[in-house]
């Protein structure tokens, strides 16, 4: 068989480059190694009912008036309506530091500048200039690292500060340990501060489902449970690629989403990226009765807490690490019909190697996931108030649960801290995009997609 453009990967990335192209021309196929599209960020059933894996909040929400917003500009690029995804915003959501400081914020940046004009007074000045420099920074310039906590620092000369909005940046944004590129930063700051946070009215189904209705009017195509099992190339020039069950596509064109390291491996090379450690999340489902009324979150979407002196990101050196997370409450967006449950979904920062050592020990894991679930219901629970009698059903999942349903090396939801900006990785009709060309989260995924679409593959047409 042959195609001239050819994506491994369904995930949001890889679905928004087979759209893109597929406006153009519908000679495109999309492999997918699981059953289901969507990858990181798609869904599963229990109990009769749908269940997100990823989803909390899509950043870069944008009204409709501004056209050059990136969310404005993704959806005129797919040619998907604004009114087919039935937007929600966010009520507002906080970043808290327990005992010391807490920041409100919404998807109307007064909110935030008003709180830091009263809570840090000192460094309002400061913030204004900081906000200057955000409008102005061009981040997709190609430029050296330049340290955002440094400039932060510089800047604000607030350490409590500066943490306090490095928090939710990071924890949404950042695959590097303990700081960000000034680049990812302002990014991410227009992201979430200056732009704010959504949902779609359905569920994350629904979104991927959309995407593949228009992929398929276009007349795309796609294989689900296709996996890649080797990329076939001579030089720099790819041929095809190789499945699992030995069948062999050929292509012109080759876009890989599933990650650089990964992309390497397949290519049978070792990757020339430096190795720097990624960072592992564990996330858990609490499903609450419809009547559970959280006393504490009054009405928050999304909690970023940090309970200890020195904000740390980074791989922790035990299975979990419970001083800083998030804890998200997905019915709490506005506008949204009741729905038959309630949820409370927390994040922390987990080890990889340290969840890796159970791996082989299954009623060890299965213990160490019910210590997890419990210890995170009882930081939750200090902001929340008790909500434990309300729980129906709870699940975690862990690093090695990501890397099993995803593919993703060491199950690193931000992969590889070492990003392919312009997705060129050395051959000539193979390009990288997704989560290690560097725009990460949902909108992020999907701008990389269609934008390495646009550089790369429909020029050379
Ligand atoms: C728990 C969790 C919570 C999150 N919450 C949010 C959120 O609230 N908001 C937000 O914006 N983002 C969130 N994200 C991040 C967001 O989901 C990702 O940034 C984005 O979906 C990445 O998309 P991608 O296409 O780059 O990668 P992936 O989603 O990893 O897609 C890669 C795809 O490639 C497939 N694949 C891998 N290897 C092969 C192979 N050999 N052959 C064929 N197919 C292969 C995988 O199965 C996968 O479907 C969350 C992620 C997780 C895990």
């Amino acid at each position: 068989m042959h195609v001239p453009f050819l994506i491994i990967g369904g995930g949001l990335s890889g679905l928004a480059a087979a759209l893109r192209f597929a406006r153009f021309l519908p000679d495109v196929l999309l492999l997918e190694k699981h059953s289901r599209v969507g990858g990181l960020n798609s869904y599963y059933y229990r109990n009769n009912r749908l269940f997100e894996t990823g989803l909390h909040a899509i950043t870069n929400y944008a009204p409709a008036n501004t056209k050059d917003a990136p969310l404005n500009r993704l959806l005129r690029q797919l040619k998907i309506k604004r009114r087919e995804l039935d937007l929600h915003q966010q009520i507002q959501s906080e970043v808290r530091f327990l005992g010391r400081e807490s920041l409100l914020f919404s998807n109307d940046f007064a909110l935030l500048d008003t709180q830091i004009a009263a809570k840090f007074p000192g460094s309002h000045t400061c913030f204004q200039r900081l906000l200057e420099l955000i409008e102005n920074y061009e981040p997709f310039r190609p430029a050296p690292f330049i340290s955002a906590k440094k400039v932060l620092q510089e800047t604000l000369g607030d350490k409590l500060l500066v943490d306090m909005l490095l928090c939710p940046l990071m924890y949404y944004g950042s695959s590097l340990e303990n700081d960000m590129d000034l680049g990812q930063f302002v990014i991410m700051f227009r992201a979430i501060f200056l732009e704010g946070m959504f949902r779609p009215g359905g569920t994350i189904k629904d979104l991927l489902d959309l995407l593949l209705d228009h992929y398929r009017k276009h007349g795309g195509s796609i294989r689900t449970k296709a996996a890649v099992s080797r990329i076939i190339c001579s030089g720099k020039k790819v041929h095809g690629v190789k499945l699992a069950d030995g069948e062999e596509i050929s292509c012109d064109y080759l876009l890989s989403t599933i990650g650089s390291d990964e992309t390497y491996a397949l290519l049978n090379k070792p990757s020339p990226l430096e190795s720097l450690p990624r960072l592992g999340f564990v996330e858990t489902i609490f499903e609450l009765s419809p009547e559970t009324v959280l006393q504490g979150s009054e009405n928050r979407t999304i909690i970023f807490y940090n309970s200890s002196e020195t904000f740390s990101y980074q791989q922790p050196q035990k299975l979990v690490d419970f001083a800083s997370g998030v804890i998200c409450m997905p019915q709490n967006f506005q506008g949204l019909p009741p729905s038959l449950f309630k949820e409370v979904r927390t994040t922390h920062l987990a080890s990889y190697d340290e969840w890796l050592k159970l791996r082989a020990d299954q009623p060890s894991y299965n213990s160490a996931k019910e210590d997890t679930a419990l210890a995170s219901r009882e930081v939750a629970e200090k902001i929340l108030g008790n909500f434990s009698k309300n729980i129906v059903y709870i699940d975690t999942f862990t690093p090695l649960t990501i890397e099993r349903f995803t593919a993703k090396k060491q199950g690193a939801i931000y992969g590889n801290p070492v990003k392919i900006k312009d997705g060129d990785i050395g051959y000539d009709n193979l390009f990288l995009a997704g989560t290690d060309q560097g725009f990460l989260g949902i909108v992020g995924s999907m701008l990389s997609g269609v934008s390495i679409v646009n550089q790369h593959i429909l020029p050379r047409l």
